[in-house]
């Protein structure tokens, strides 16, 4: 068992490192508060420009090539910095890795250099519906065959990056006949095709600078060829490909959680009462170490679900474990880090109020603690 990093995925870490210490830390407060999209999107723009579109796409795409531990040691260290742009580009990848995964290569030569370059800022995974949530098989969006083109009516609810996405990768019912799951199919939309509206962004409680809409396809016609994948294989594809975003998600929660409990170390050390800085009383020596130590172990499991995916063993159990882990785990660190300031840990001063929000949609978005505690059950069940 080897602990160690290519020189290459250290190269990924640290380029991503630096960026989120001069580029996205000193603009998360302001970009939290004041929801200035063109310098959000200025940042994305960048972070194209450095490859991070593309971490898991072929170079012959515009990616980089690097691999899902690659990824989710950047996604991790761009969290520290600004949880609203990794998830940004964490999404982005996903979207973009499933076009790699089952698109085919006009699909593919069309679509993924546009993502990797940035020229289309982001793409959107169109999944959600107000009454398909944890259960996508209920989805009622539908895509109707007319001819050489498929008609696509119905909403998706929550879409991450919708307002400035290029391309929705977008699921919908192709056969309203068959069992649930079994007669969905997923598409590949552009965004400015007729009949897409989109609607104002969420008000959300945190990760605030990344907008969330509601995506609305009133009788949107798309050509036969953007069919993504095979017919009435779509909810295969999504359950597939949430799997390697879920190691995104996880990998997000850490980088926000190391960064409270970073915080929150400096702070004890400086910050004085009873003659002596709060660092020497050992009651909150012990919050750090338990902290430190549970985030050292979501990191170990977020390594292990990417390494057995660009293995190309199954991964899907092992994405749950990583994402529930991390994303709980991180969510005590933010708490234990606000604690760790006392009252100005509850002030938009400092940090912490902001991470405490940001932290908190992790355990929720790509698959709740629930429903993976549901894919690890139904794994450790099976026959
Ligand atoms: C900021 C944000 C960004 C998002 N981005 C995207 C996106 O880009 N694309 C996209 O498609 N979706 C996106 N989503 C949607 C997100 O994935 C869903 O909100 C999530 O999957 C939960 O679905 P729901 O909100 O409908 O909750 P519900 O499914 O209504 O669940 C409510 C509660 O019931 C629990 N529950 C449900 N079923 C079970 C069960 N079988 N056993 C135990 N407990 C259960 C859940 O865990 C949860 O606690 C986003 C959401 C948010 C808030």
């Amino acid at each position: 068992m080897q602990f160690s990093f290519s020189e290459e995925e250290l190269m990924i870490e640290e380029t991503a490192r630096q960026f989120s210490i001069n580029q996205l830390q000193p603009n998360a407060q302001y970009l939290d508060h004041q929801g200035d999209q063109v310098q959000f999107l200025a940042q994305i723009k960048q972070l194209a420009e450095l490859g991070f579109m593309g971490i898991n796409i072929d170079e012959q795409y515009g990616g980089i090539g690097a691999g899902s531990a690659a990824f989710s040691l950047a996604i991790t260290q761009l969290a520290r910095g600004c949880a609203a742009t990794a998830v940004t580009t964490s999404v982005t990848n996903m979207v973009a890795e499933v076009i790699q995964a089952v698109g085919n290569s006009d699909q593919k030569d069309h679509y993924l250099p546009k993502i990797c370059s940035g020229e289309f800022y982001a793409g959107g995974f169109c999944l959600t519906e107000s009454n398909a949530g944890s259960d996508p098989s209920a989805m009622v969006t539908q895509a109707i065959k007319s001819g050489d083109d498929f008609i696509i009516s119905g909403s998706k609810l929550f879409i991450t990056s919708a307002q400035y996405a290029g391309v929705f990768v977008v699921w919908a019912v192709t056969d309203p006949n068959a069992p649930r799951g079994k007669g969905i199919s997923c598409f590949l939309v552009d965004a400015d095709t007729a009949g897409i509206t989109i609607s104002p962004a969420e008000d959300k409680m945190g990760q605030k600078a990344s907008a969330t809409n509601e995506v609305v396809f009133n009788q949107c016609k798309v050509p036969a060829s953007a069919l993504l994948g095979e017919l009435n294989q779509g909810f295969k594809i999504a359950v597939t490909e949430l799997a390697g975003g879920r190691i995104g998600i996880g990998s997000l929660a850490l980088g926000i959680g190391l960064a409270a409990m970073d915080y929150a170390k400096a702070y004890i050390k400086q910050r004085q009462q009873f003659g002596q800085p709060l660092a020497n009383f050992q009651g909150l020596q012990w919050m750090l170490a338990d902290r430190y130590t549970e985030l050292e172990a979501a990191r170990l499991l977020l390594m292990q679900a990417a390494a057995y995916k660009d293995q190309g063993q199954p991964y899907a159990t092992s994405a749950s474990m990583a994402k529930v882990f991390a994303s709980e785990k991180a969510n005590d660190a933010c708490y234990t880090a606000l604690q760790l300031l006392g009252g100005a840990g509850y002030s938009k001063e400092y940090p912490i109020e902001r991470l405490v929000r940001d932290v908190r949609i992790t355990t929720i978005y790509e698959g709740t603690s629930e429903i993976q505690r549901v894919i690890i059950a139904r794994d450790l069940l099976k026959d």
